[in-house]
């Protein structure tokens, strides 16, 4: 599996799905729907941590441009 957020999670297990925060190095197991699919956002840490990281980088080129 390709990391969808490098520098911000950490694949820990490909195989039984472990991710882990770089941030608040808080490590979990993301919930998948009947159909097998990752939920929406499952990929992000529970604590908020990657959206948050994402939110702060989007202001930072915002005031860049
Ligand atoms: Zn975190």
């Amino acid at each position: 599996m390709r990391n969808p957020y490098p520098g911000l999670v950490r694949i820990l297990d490909d195989k039984n799905l472990k991710f882990k925060c770089e941030i608040c190095r808080l490590v979990w197991r993301p919930s998948f729907k009947r159909s097998g699919r990752l939920y929406r956002g499952s990929r992000m840490c529970p604590n908020g941590c990657t959206k948050r990281a994402l939110e702060a980088k989007k202001i930072e080129k915002w005031i860049g441009e």
